[in-house]
């Protein structure tokens, strides 16, 4: 009983849980009085700081203007008194390394005053800039290029906020992290320097369409975050779990998803006390949490906020990750964000619902009422055409990671293919360009439409079917990105999605300026535009099924890029057009993309071999002890049957017998092929060897440890298997 007591252990647990005292008290508060509660908002600065600076700073925060240093001090103290208030004894600068993860390292607010006391200080330049010592993060080769010591910069357009903890309370302040050559060495620098390229390409269109507006033009994400939760204990007993974040053993549960009984389901009650819990948490900190519901997959689900200007949005998605993981632990559950921690059910994405706009205008992907309305409308939506179909090779290169690699083009995912779907209508719609210009082609039933005069059939918000299986729909009045992954920051596909719109949305510009120049009348200068976009870009648009064959083969046929996994994916970063987007917009460099590339790349090999080295460990350790031990019952069995002369059909021990070959044969293999894997002094080369070497091994283990999960007496075996954690709570 002893190689399974952890196993044991684990459902004993379940079967004893009983919920502890919730950290609030939810009869006497309500969301709306503690909504933005522990955030530095603008309602906290207009009643607090003096009138000008407040003006000051809104006018930076609202209209992206470059901000005054002379008021950082008075800012500083103000923040500092509102934070001490809230009982912060420190403070950190908040950054996004390129580990994608949330880095914070804390200072007191208190220093000697030099006559035995303290007192407490925050000055601007504290505020405004920090020198964490930061040399432990990955640089991609930067830092040394550059003689770049890192700091960070104040983000004033991501409010700050107060983290609370049992023994205390710090302030967070968003910032940038780059180097002092000002080489970008986080996510959120180029996300912000893409929103100014967009709001500047975007205003050009707009300008030619006579609108005008006093705000920025800012790109908005809605993410929506979908999680696993399962009871920690099953954590604790299974390594794999524990430290690759998912399952590298375990057989098909009886029943999975199959029954389609999960999906809206009824949320169990512990989990639905998680749920409220972490959505309290978000409030205080202005997370506009909306909606909770159980996904596909057993023990899945889904938090999904009102969505914000998209650097707001990835901020706050940091901080949902993070209450869920946080608060998962205080009902006894593991929160699980990788993408796919359990095979053979659906793995957890994160869908970026994208659109550009701002608060006068509403979203410029909204079709619109009027002919011009819906001219602006076809010249973003085909500027967006162009730019899946320019750069869908970037777009597949912003999601890949070792963990994404299991979920995308698998049967709940979208394939890696960059596709668009637009619904019948509005492909019906754009159709009619290319068919106005070729005159009656006998295609009599499609109308041809003119800009500017014809205003389209009204287009349902939610064109028809969902098509889940495009990586980039249009939904309405905004494009929904369902490639990347559950546990990846949004900021580097956002990043790619603002640089590639203001790309396209330049060149309409230009062409309609170009056109116009011409004396081209402005309907027909539009026109033209979106003929070309048609003309040139439709093959990117797909309607149909992407998880079929056939549209493996039909992608190939028009040209579409189908990056299988990560190695194949991240040299699009480094492609020509891709640098010259970047560096034409003024995101990145060459050199911080190659950089960029060489870190991802890294942290994929360093990820597989972690895994590698677990299935090594779980194989030898584990389960071949346990499936040995049965072949010793099995073999002792029939030597006695042969003995008093039964005869003795040895079918289960021929096949544990051969498993058990097989699992010692590829385990050695497999050690061998990591050391040689490992050898190799190309960064492409071992990501490769783990790829298409590594990986088929660490497959075909499972694949024999799986069958032995099956044969093997259930007393032998120490793993909790899928069927007791996917369905135990
Ligand atoms: P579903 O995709 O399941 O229908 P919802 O309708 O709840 O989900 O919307 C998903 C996300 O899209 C939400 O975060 C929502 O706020 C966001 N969203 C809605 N309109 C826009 C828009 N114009 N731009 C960006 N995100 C949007
Ligand atoms: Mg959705």
């Amino acid at each position: 009983m002893s190689t399974n007591s952890a196993r044991r252990a684990a459902i004993q647990a379940i079967t004893t849980y009983k919920a502890g005292e919730p950290s609030f008290n939810f009869s006497e508060t309500s969301p709306a009085d503690i909504f933005g509660r522990n955030v530095f908002s603008d309602r906290v600065m207009r009643e607090r700081l003096p009138k000008a600076v407040y003006q000051s700073l809104h006018k930076t925060i609202t209209l992206g203007e470059r901000m005054d240093p002379s008021i950082a001090d008075t800012v500083a103290a103000v923040m500092k008194d509102w934070a001490i208030e809230k009982g912060a004894t420190h403070f950190t600068h908040v950054f996004y390394p390129l580990t994608g993860q949330t880095a914070e390292k804390h200072d007191s607010f208190i220093m000697p005053d030099g006559r035995g006391g303290v007192i407490a200080e925050f000055s601007g330049s504290m505020l405004i800039r920090g020198e964490p010592d930061a040399s432990s993060f990955p640089s991609g080769g930067l830092r040394s290029t550059f003689e770049a010591r890192g700091y960070t910069a104040w983000d004033v357009t991501s409010p700050a906020y107060i983290m609370e903890n049992p023994n205390g309370t710090f302030l967070c302040i968003p910032t940038m992290f780059l180097s002092w050559t000002g080489v970008a060495l986080d996510k959120k620098t180029p996300l912000l320097r893409s929103g100014q390229a967009v709001n500047r390409e975007a205003q050009r269109v707009l300008a030619l369409f006579n609108v005008h507006t006093d705000l920025p033009i800012v790109s908005y994400a809605g993410l929506e975050q979908e999680y696993f939760l399962v009871d920690h204990n099953f954590n604790f007993a299974r390594q794999d779990l524990q430290i690759a974040g998912r399952t590298l053993f375990g057989a098909q549960p009886s029943k999975g998803q199959e029954f389609s009984d999960q999906y809206f389901g009824v949320i169990p009650q512990r989990v639905l006390s998680c749920m409220m819990e972490v959505e309290r948490e978000l409030y205080k900190l202005a997370v506009p949490v909306r909606t909770r519901h159980n996904e596909v997959a057993p023990s899945q689900y889904e938090i999904a906020p009102l969505f914000e200007p998209s650097n707001l949005a990835i901020d706050h998605n940091h901080l949902i990750m993070a209450a869920l993981r946080n608060v998962a632990k205080r009902y006894g559950l593991k929160c699980l964000l990788h993408e796919k921690p359990f095979a053979g059910i659906n793995g957890s994405g994160k869908h970026v619902n994208y659109s550009l706009g701002n608060a006068e205008l509403g979203s410029l992907f909204d079709p619109g009422e009027t002919p011009h309305a819906n001219a602006k409308f076809l010249v973003f939506c085909a500027a967006m055409i162009r730019a899946v179909h320019k750069y869908g090779g970037l777009l597949r290169a912003t999601v890949a990671s070792a963990s994404n690699d299991h979920r995308l083009g698998a049967h709940e995912a979208p394939p890696a293919i960059m596709s668009i779907f637009l619904g019948d209508q509005l492909t019906e719609v754009f159709e009619a360009f290319r068919a106005g210009r070729s005159g009656d082609t006998g295609e009599t039933s499609r109308r041809r439409i003119n800009v500017g005069v014809d205003t389209l059939p009204p287009l349902p918000t939610d064109p028809g079917d969902r098509n889940r299986t495009s990586p980039m729909a249009f939904t309405g009045n905004r494009f929904e990105f369902r490639a990347l992954g559950s546990s990846q920051s949004a900021a580097s596909s956002v990043t790619a999605l603002n640089a590639m719109m203001a790309d396209s949305l330049g060149f309409a510009a230009d062409w309609i300026e170009r056109e116009l120049g011409e004396g081209t009348p402005f309907n027909e200068a539009v026109q033209s535009f979106i003929r070309h976009v048609i003309d040139e870009h439709s093959a990117v648009i797909f309607n149909g099924d992407g998880y079929s064959e056939v549209w493996h083969k039909e992608a190939r046929r028009r040209g579409l890029p189908d990056l299988r996994n990560t190695p194949e994916a991240l040299p699009e970063l480094t492609k020509p057009e891709v640098v010259d987007l970047y560096e034409r917009q003024g995101i990145l460099h060459k050199a911080e993309l190659a950089a960029r590339q060489d870190i991802y790349l890294d942290q994929y090999c360093k990820t597989v071999h972690t895994e590698a080295l677990l299935v090594l460990r779980l194989a030898r350790t584990v389960i071949f002890p346990a499936a040995m031990r049965y072949q010793g019952e099995l073999a002792l069995t029939a030597a006695r049957m042969h003995d008093i002369g039964v005869e003795y059909k040895t079918v289960t021990l021929d096949e544990v017998t051969g498993y058990l070959r097989t699992l010692q044969d590829t385990v050695a293999e497999l050690d061998a092929t990591v050391r040689a894997v490992e050898e190799r002094s190309e960064r492409m080369q071992v990501a490769t060897g783990y790829c298409n070497e590594v990986l088929p091994l660490m497959q075909k283990i499972r694949d024999a440890a799986d069958a032995l999960e099956l044969r093997v007496p259930d007393d032998l075996w120490a793993l909790p298997n899928y069927e007791e954690i996917l369905f135990d709570k």
